[in-house]
């Protein structure tokens, strides 16, 4: 009898990755911001017990994977967890589920809704068909422990700190809260360093006398980036800029990669390829837009 031919892609494309052994599949979960409920955590721990070998793999982008699935098991850990609302993970030439950190909602250093952002850019973008693939992370501030500067697209959270002098009493509880040196007390009043400024926000955390406030908090957009074989530190695009540009400079990126970008090639190649200002004439109408 001939031998049932295996569609591969068919099962990779489901979110089950070829193991090293034979007919043995990781089944790769989608899992938005690094947040799983109790009740899906549960059924997932049920399928690795009854599909796998009993524990799960938590990978460098938050996702969940189930090794050792038998590839006669596939379809029905598919079915079982998609009943339980719990989707096939992103793999091949597509978007992946987006990446990021606690942000304002847990972390005491956050200054944007990061789960709110990535499950907006998430439910529009995600297992969208691009040229290689598209990695995008949203961070809470300037400390950026999500990595956003090696994603192709990166989302990082930052305030522009104000001073209003007529509070301040020179206490320099600032000066030592930033971590920059971006602020000196001089004659009793605290002066902040544009240059050296990483747009954190420590400093207004720290003043206790209503000297310092945010003049305005929005997303510093880095583009190109990448990890692996050959890591790429994203270009900085844009400070500050608030949900609508976010949102418009995403649209605008990713339609300009779909279109320009050559098969198998990712992002930063492609502005490599073709120079940042070709990229950025693409986007220039929200770059343009004042701060
Ligand atoms: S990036 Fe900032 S907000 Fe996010 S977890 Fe790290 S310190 Fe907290
Ligand atoms: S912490 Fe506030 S009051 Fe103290 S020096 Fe800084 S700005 Fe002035
Ligand atoms: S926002 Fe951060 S880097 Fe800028 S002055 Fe304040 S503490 Fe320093």
């Amino acid at each position: 009898m001939a031998e049932k031919k295996i569609d591969m892609s068919s099962i990779k494309s489901k979110g089950f990755l070829p193991q090293r052994q034979e007919n043995m599949f990781s089944m790769r979960l989608k899992v938005v911001s690094g947040n799983l409920d109790a009740e899906k955590l549960r059924a997932i721990a049920d399928a690795a017990e009854k599909y796998g070998s009993g524990y799960v793999h938590i990978t460098s982008r938050q996702q969940i994977e189930v090794p050792f699935v038998k590839l006669e098991d596939v379809e029905a850990a598919r079915n079982e967890l998609e009943e339980k609302g719990i989707s096939g993970g992103s793999a091949g030439k597509k978007v992946r589920a987006v990446v990021a950190c606690q942000g304002n909602r847990v972390c005491r250093h956050g200054l944007i809704d990061c789960e709110n952002l990535a499950y907006t850019i998430d439910e529009k973008y995600f297992g969208e068909p691009v040229p290689k693939k598209l990695k995008i992370a949203v961070t809470g501030c300037p400390s950026a422990c999500v990595r956003p500067q090696d994603n192709d697209f990166g989302v990082m959270g930052t305030v522009k700190p104000e001073t209003l002098e007529e509070n301040c009493v020179g206490c320099k509880l600032c000066e030592k809260a930033c971590k920059m040196g971006a602020i000196k007390v001089l004659e009793e009043k605290a002066h902040i360093d544009a240059e050296k400024c990483i747009l954190c926000g420590a400093c207004i955390t720290a003043c206790r006398k209503d000297a310092l406030k945010a003049e305005k908090t929005g997303c510093t957009v880095f583009v190109g980036g990448r990890a692996g074989r050959q890591p790429k530190q994203g270009v900085k695009i844009i400070e500050l800029a608030d949900e609508e540009q976010l949102f418009s400079i995403l649209e605008k990126t990713f339609e300009y990669y779909r279109r320009e970008g050559l098969d198998g090639e990712r992002l930063g190649d492609l502005i490599d390829r073709q120079g940042i200002e070709k990229y950025l004439d693409t986007i220039r109408c929200m770059l343009y837009t004042e701060n």
